[in-house]
């Protein structure tokens, strides 16, 4: 329901709560992260308000500069924790809006593939067929590029790489997302909300549109893989 993103320059799991909290007018189920730290990619999650999240990154805090985090709407799946965002699959761990409308046909490829998929979300079958791309020999963008090739449905998505702290593969198929740039850091956002207090100058995304971020800046794809311009606009900045 709600994406944040972040290649800071600073700790991302408070930037991300506080991003998170922005977009709770939506309305959520459950929430979580994941991070890169120093390489290692890990994540947390809870059921129920962010308090929740928060209160257990307190007990058990998740370091890292990068970071995916969700709010979560459940259409697939319970409310729980293993179905909660991010969904990960060995060294990769993916969040999600909307529906992945071919899940069923691509969790049956993945399980005769042998993948035991964890959660009941349309969600994991995204990273699961993302790994499998890695495990095979892709890159992490061409392994997320090729993921998303596969995905019907209405979808806003965010991939984050373990191994890889200056890295984000995001796509845009039906559902919001933007590009936040700042003074040497990146983030992405479900809306503009949960960027403002980030900066005032983001991207959205196009329909179809990929992108590749790295605290460098981002590389845009129409839905065809050609690499595209996409403008960068100027918001109100916020507190
Ligand atoms: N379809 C996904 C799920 O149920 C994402 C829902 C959302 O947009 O939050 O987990």
């Amino acid at each position: 329901c709600g994406i944040i993103g972040v290649l800071g320059r600073h700790q991302a799991a408070p930037i991300m709560v506080e991003a998170l909290k922005r977009l709770e007018y939506r309305g959520y189920d459950s929430a979580g992260i994941a991070t890169v730290d120093d390489g290692r990619l890990d994540r947390r999650r809870a059921v129920g308000k962010l308090a929740n999240l928060a209160d257990l990154l307190v007990t058990d805090p998740l370091p890292g500069f990068a970071g995916i985090g969700h709010t979560r709407w459940a259409t697939h799946g319970a409310p729980t924790t293993s179905n909660a965002h991010p969904h990960r699959t060995g060294p990769v761990a993916v969040v999600h809006n909307g529906i992945v409308e071919n899940f069923r046909a691509l969790r049956e490829e993945l399980e005769a593939d042998g993948a035991a998929l964890e959660s009941e979300t349309d969600t994991e079958t995204v990273a699961a067929l993302a790994a499998r791309h890695l495990a095979a020999g892709m890159t992490p963008v061409e392994a997320a590029l090729a993921t998303v090739d596969r995905l019907k449905g209405a979808f806003a998505l965010a991939f984050l790489f373990d191994g890889h702290p200056d890295l984000m593969v995001v796509a845009r198929q039906g559902s919001p997302l933007a590009v936040g740039h700042g003074d040497g850091e990146m983030f992405v956002g479900s809306d503009a909300i949960a960027l403002a207090p980030l900066t005032d100058r983001i991207t959205y995304l196009e329909e179809g549109d990929r992108a590749v971020v790295t605290r460098a800046g981002a590389t845009f794809f129409d839905g065809s893989g050609r690499e595209v311009r996409r403008a960068e606009q100027r918001i109100a900045a916020s507190a």
